[in-house]
Parts: C-alpha cells; sequence; structure tokens
C-alpha cells in the first residue's frame, strides 16, 4: 500500500496538468478506496471542509443521496481505473448541507505501473449549470411555441441554408411534413412543390427581396385554394426568418367587405361609393382633356309597377335595367345603382355634348323596350338629367348636383326624356333657396295665415263648411298666394311644417264654430307620408276638441300618383277615425280610374276648369255630367268648384253635385272677417 506521501509526489506532476487546464478549480486526491487523502484550499473553498475534517473520509460523503443509492462514487472510482478517466457532471454536496453543480474529472494514479490511489478535480459550475438549464428551458419553450404557433415559421441564413423551421411551416407552404429539414437549400425545398419551377421561383424571391417588397400572398392550392400571406424579416447577417399566415378566411372577409362597401347588393353593380372614386379619377382626367358626361337616370314611376307586380318584380326589374344599362356602355364607362330607382352612369372619353345626347338617347330606348320579369311583360320609361366634365364642374360632388338638377328638371316636365344641366337651372335653384328661407322666416314670425272659403250644400245654398286656404302676408309683397310658395314648400320638405301648422290652425279656429260646420284642410303628400301623421292628428283633433267627423282632408290626385301603398293605408287610417277624404282637383290628373277603384274616397272636387267652362263648352259639360255620375255610382259626394255665376250653379245642381264652392257664394276670407258669414249660415240653418 503506498503512503500518503508517495501518493502525493507520484500523482504531483499530472495533477498539476489537470490543475493548469481547469484553472480556478479545488483538486484532492483518494486513496484506491476512496478515502481523501490529500486537500487543498480550493477543495476547502469549494466544499467548506478544513483538511483535517476530511481527510480519512470516504469521498461519498460528497454524493447526494441520490447518487449513493445508485452507487454513482463506486462508479466513478472504477471506470476512472478501466478507461484512465472519468468525466462528468453533477450534484455535489457541501460541508454546510448546499448543492453545486460540480464537474468532475477523475484519474487513477499509479506508481510504477502500481495503482496507488486517484485524482479529483472538481470545478463549480453551477452558474454555467443554470444558464444551460435556462438555455434549455427557453429552448423547451420555444420549441412549444413554435410548435403551436398558428403561423408558419422558416430562418434561413445567408446561403438560404435553412436553420430552423415549424410543423406549420410545412403545413401552411403545403410540403409534406418533415421534407422540409434543417440543411436544406431554399431551391430544394421548393423543388418539392414546384419541381423544374423551383429555380424561377427562387430567383423571384430574391428579386423582390432585391427590391425591398418583403412580403407578398401564396395560392396554396388544394381541395379549395387557401391564401397564404408571407412576411420576411431580414437579419443583420444576411439570412432572414419568413413567417406564414392563413389568411384565407381574412381574404374572404375583405372580399365580402369590399363588396357590401363598393357594391349594390340587389344588382351587383357598383353603388355610390365606388362610383364616387369612379368620377373623381374621370374627372382629374378630363381636366386633360378626357371629357366625360355624368348621366343621372330615373326610372318613372317604379313605385306603381311595385304595387302592381309586388316586391320580388320589382327588383328583378331593377337586376334587369341595371344589366341593360351595363350593356349599353363601352369599356372604361360605369354604371351604379345609387338609391331606389335611380342609376347613374359614366360615359368616359367623349368629344363633347352630342356623344353624351347619343348616349342619352340609346339608354332611353333600351329602358323602353319591354321587359318579360317572370310572366309579366312590363313597360316602363325614365328620366335622364347630364352634367359634363369639364364644362360643368371639376369636382364630384358638383357634377353630381347638376346631373340631379338636370333630372329633376327632366322629371318635372313630365316627360321621359334627358335634359342637360344648364346654369339657368342654378338660377332658379338660388331663388328657390330664397323663398324658402324666406318662408322658413315666415313660420318662424307668424307671417302665415289661413283664409277660410264657404263650402255650399246646394239644395240649402247655406254653408255648411269652411275650405282652409293658407295665405302668407309678406311683409314686403303683401299677400302671397299659395300657388307661388307650396310648391317650393314641397320640394324643401317644409310643407309638412306648414301644413301641420294649417291643420293644427284650422282645428284650433274651427272649434270657435258651430258644430255642423265642417272644415276642410289641404293635404300634401310630405305630410301623409309622415310616420307620425295619424297620431299627430288625433293629438290636434283632441287639443282643439273637435270630432273627427267634423274634419274633412282634401288630397290631390299627384299625391296618389307615386302609388305608395303607405299613403294609401294612412288614407284608411284616418277615414276608420272617422275624418273624410276628398279628392281635389278631379279631372286634371292621369289615371283617375283606377284610384277611385283602389281607395273608397268619401268626396270628389270637380276640378275648377271644367266648371268654368260648363256654359260655354259642351265636352266640359259632358264631362262634368259624367265625372258626377262617376261620383254617384262610386258612392261619392260631388262639389263643384270654382263656381262663379248663377249659371254654373245651376248646371252643377242639375248633374247632382251636392256641394259648390266658389267667389259666386263666398270668397277666401281671413277668420276676422267670417263671424257675419257665419252668423248668417246659423240663422239660415235655423229658418230651412
Ligand atoms: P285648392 O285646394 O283647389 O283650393 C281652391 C282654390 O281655388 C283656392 O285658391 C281658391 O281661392 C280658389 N277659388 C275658389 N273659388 C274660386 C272661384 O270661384 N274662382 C276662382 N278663380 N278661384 C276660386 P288658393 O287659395 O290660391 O289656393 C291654391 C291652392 O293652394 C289650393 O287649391 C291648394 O291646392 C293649395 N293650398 C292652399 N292651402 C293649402 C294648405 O293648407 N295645404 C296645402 N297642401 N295646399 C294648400
Ligand atoms: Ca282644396
Ligand atoms: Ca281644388
Amino acid at each position: 500500500m503506498p503512503s500518503t506521501q508517495q501518493l502525493e509526489q507520484s500523482a504531483e506532476h499530472r495533477s498539476k496538468l489537470l490543475i493548469d487546464s481547469v484553472a480556478g478549480c479545488a483538486y484532492y486526491m483518494l486513496d484506491t478506496d476512496g478515502i481523501v487523502t490529500s486537500w487543498n484550499t480550493g477543495a476547502q473553498r469549494a466544499k467548506g471542509y478544513a483538511a483535517d475534517e476530511i481527510i480519512g473520509r470516504h469521498f461519498s460523503t460528497f454524493y447526494s443521496s441520490e447518487d449513493l443509492v445508485t452507487g454513482e462514487p463506486a462508479r466513478a472510482l472504477q471506470t476512472a481505473l478501466a478507461k484512465g478517466r472519468y468525466e462528468t457532471e453533477g450534484w455535489r454536496l457541501r460541508k454546510d448541507g448546499t448543492r453545486f453543480w460540480a464537474s468532475v474529472i477523475v484519474e487513477p494514479v499509479h506508481e510504477a505501473d502500481q495503482h496507488i490511489g486517484f485524482v479529483k478535480v472538481t470545478r463549480d459550475i453551477t452558474r454555467d449549470h443554470q444558464a444551460e438549464e435556462q438555455l434549455a428551458h427557453t429552448n423547451k419553450i420555444l420549441d412549444l411555441a413554435l410548435s403551436n404557433m398558428s403561423q408558419g415559421i422558416a430562418l434561413f441564413d445567408s446561403t438560404e441554408t435553412l436553420i430552423l423551421a415549424n410543423e406549420q411551416y410545412s403545413k401552411l407552404t403545403g410540403i409534406p411534413p418533415g421534407a422540409a429539414r434543417p440543411g436544406m437549400k431554399l431551391q430544394e425545398i421548393l423543388q418539392i412543390g414546384l419541381g423544374a419551377e423551383a429555380e424561377n421561383r427562387c430567383k423571384w424571391i430574391r428579386e423582390r427581396r432585391a427590391s425591398g417588397q418583403t412580403s407578398e400572398f401564396l395560392t396554396i392550392k388544394g381541395e379549395t385554394d387557401r391564401t397564404v400571406a408571407v412576411s420576411e424579416q431580414l437579419l443583420p447577417d444576411g439570412g432572414w426568418v419568413a413567417t406564414f399566415e392563413d389568411v384565407t378566411e381574412r381574404k374572404n372577409a375583405e372580399q365580402t367587405l369590399e363588396r357590401i362597401a363598393h357594391y349594390d347588393a340587389l344588382t351587383g353593380i357598383p353603388n355610390r361609393a365606388l362610383f364616387r372614386e369612379f368620377l373623381k379619377k374621370a374627372i382629374g382626367q378630363s381636366k386633360r382633356g378626357n371629357k366625360c358626361a355624368l348621366f343621372s337616370i330615373d326610372i318613372n314611376r317604379f313605385r306603381s309597377v311595385k304595387n302592381v307586380y309586388g316586391h320580388r318584380v320589382g327588383d328583378e326589374l331593377l337586376k334587369a335595367v341595371a344589366r341593360r344599362l351595363q350593356n349599353s356602355t363601352r369599356d372604361g364607362d360605369m354604371v351604379a345603382r345609387v338609391g331606389g330607382d335611380e342609376f347613374v352612369l359614366l360615359q368616359t372619353g367623349i368629344a363633347g355634348a352630342k356623344d353624351a345626347e347619343a348616349m342619352a338617347i340609346r339608354v332611353l330606348e333600351v329602358l323602353r323596350l319591354p321587359f318579360q320579369i317572370e310572366t309579366h311583360e312590363i313597360l316602363i320609361d325614365s328620366s335622364i338629367g347630364i352634367a359634363l366634365a369639364p364644362q360643368d364642374g371639376v369636382e364630384a360632388d358638383e357634377l353630381n348636383r347638376k346631373a340631379d338638377l338636370a333630372l329633376y328638371r327632366a322629371k318635372k316636365a313630365n316627360r321621359a326624356g334627358y335634359n342637360f344641366f344648364e346654369q339657368k337651372l342654378e338660377v332658379h335653384l338660388e331663388t328657390q333657396r330664397t323663398v324658402e328661407q324666406d318662408l322658413r322666416q315666415a313660420l318662424r314670425r307668424d307671417e302665415l295665415e289661413l283664409f277660410y272659403q264657404g263650402l255650399i250644400d246646394v239644395k240649402s245654398e247655406s254653408i255648411v263648411g269652411y275650405e282652409a286656404l293658407l295665405r302668407w302676408r309678406h311683409p314686403l309683397r303683401g299677400m302671397v298666394s299659395p300657388a307661388e310658395f307650396i310648391p317650393t314648400a314641397e320640394e324643401s320638405g317644409l310643407i309638412v311644417e306648414i301644413g301641420n301648422w294649417a291643420l293644427h290652425t284650422a282645428l284650433r279656429q274651427a272649434a270657435s264654430w258651430p258644430d255642423y260646420v265642417k272644415i276642410a284642410v289641404n293635404l300634401s303628400p310630405a305630410q301623409l307620408r309622415n310616420e307620425s301623421f295619424i297620431q299627430f292628428v288625433k293629438d290636434a283633433l283632441s287639443c282643439a276638441g273637435v270630432k273627427p267627423n267634423r274634419l274633412e282632408f282634401e288630397i290631390t290626385e299627384s299625391t296618389l300618383m307615386d302609388g305608395d301603398d303607405g299613403i294609401m293605408s294612412t288614407l284608411g287610417q284616418l277615414q276608420t277615425l272617422g275624418v273624410r277624404i276628398a279628392l281635389d282637383d278631379f279631372g286634371t290628373g292621369f289615371s283617375s280610374l283606377s284610384y277611385l277603384r283602389n281607395f273608397q274616397f268619401d268626396r270628389l272636387k270637380i276640378d275648377r276648369s271644367f266648371v268654368q267652362d260648363l256654359a260655354s263648352n259642351e265636352p266640359s259639360r259632358v264631362l262634368t255630367r259624367a265625372i258626377a255620375g262617376l261620383g254617384a255610382s262610386f258612392g261619392m259626394a260631388v262639389t263643384g268648384e270654382g263656381v262663379e255665376s248663377r249659371a254654373q250653379f245651376d248646371y252643377l245642381r242639375a248633374m247632382g253635385c251636392s256641394e259648390v264652392q266658389g267667389f259666386y257664394f263666398s270668397r277666401p276670407k281671413p277668420v276676422s272677417d267670417m263671424k257675419e258669414e257665419l252668423r248668417n249660415c246659423f240663422v239660415q240653418r235655423c229658418v230651412v
């Protein structure tokens, strides 16, 4: 058995080497059984034992109980002896029981071929170990993150070699799982899916990247095509990280949104928003000599078509109109639907108004051809307003407004046709605006008032009611007739406020008249279209304390011309309330008979143009007699309007009219002048 001294001396030169290679480490010696025989200060620092505390004890003291159980100390020595060196890492214990991660080297020591013991070098590498563990942990998390992320990711180095990729990368790019492996070149990977095409594709990718574009969309063919967004992040060393994301749903949603935002859902043609963009561009070009024409197109009486044939047919008709309009245009033109039955068309690259005119005529003709919708053959006509760019304007809104104004004129003239924008239309609009402003002021300043004209019972020739007629006591112009301001009020929508004011006022004033005196009030279509109109009438009646059966509304045929179901139903509801409905100015409208069939009016008022001619004109007599007969056969009372002479009155009485109205009996007068007339009428009634 070698002495400790021997052991120390013989091992000295070897351990020196070890110590040199592992600077800052602890070393100590064991005898052949593993008993500590020497201990240096490094060892003392590392393990906490002083030399005299440990020398003589077995080195397994430094091992954890787990290592002891598995026989680690003995194995270390055996391996070192058998292989000449044993290296390991593991937890070791300090004297105070704390642990440190040790890098351990054990080598046998021989003296003259005789094994005399071991030298053991231990290094505290807890910090390195922790860093490694941290790294391993991080890598694990990274792996987990990479394999769980919905995006595909691939890292390439500057030589286009794949360094790392996750599973999603293969999935999203359509490469079979496992086929793209680290170490492969980009081109090799592309070959998997593209074959011979890979080289070109590779070139293309390089060129794209060189041009500074680091993203693109791929279409991956499959059962259903998928869209994959690729985005590259260039790395300082020349490599790059590419992320792949399946954006099929997003793309689809975007496309849907784009469709909704820019196309009309019913007809599939562009909507106002898209048209506006297009118009702006075209106007921009028109400044450079590329003239264009904007057409505002409106189908006349579309509402009646819808009422007669139903919504479905109406919708189909709109689709067919859209198709015909599109077929009438050339490449570079655009048709859009901008409202219920309103279309716009932009004709580009024209030489001047002549080309626009030709287009307008073509469109009118094309829309005049019969439409075959389901089993119906439908005929429509349309009106067109035209504005030219740059001539009429170089702003989209301005041009739109001018085309609309021209359309409005075309419709107003009540003809199916086209109309070019003209400066005088704006002048007219300007006057209209002034009147409108004045009217607003008139309402505020209480300049409006009602005149009343007696309604005469033919039998008793006494007043049985009054029609309220609006007057405007203008501070400068004096008394203004409704014929002058009602059209403007109707166009601006102010008529609702004015009409409602008239109703309220008429009811309030009628409240002080005898109960049997009815009150007739004229109504505008806009009032009837107002959803709360029924409630308004109820409130006005109860507020004034007037019974509904004293109230008679007068509407004109033009109110019904729109064929609006809503208006019909409102009229019906008013009748249910007990209010009577009269059809005013009868005979001046269009297809009067159909209205009489569709709605049970309480009264017909024969327009004064017929009455005025009664004495002199045989056809007028025939017509008036026919109207009176018609009224009787439909169970309606008939009033003759505008009676200015006894002769006219006699005719009307003979024809069966039950009431008359006219200057001969009573002129429209302010409420202050009515007292006497009312008293007379009351006296007369008592006498009768
Ligand atoms: P209308 O409803 O047909 O009213 C009858 C018009 O004929 C009144 O004209 C009246 O003054 C006039 N008139 C009555 N008898 C005779 C006559 O014997 N000879 C002649 N030459 N004319 C006669 P006015 O007051 O100028 O009203 C014109 C139109 O304005 C009314 O025609 C009516 O459509 C409208 N209007 C009047 N007040 C209102 C209202 O409160 N609301 C609405 N929406 N329209 C109203
Ligand atoms: Ca009237
Ligand atoms: Ca009338």
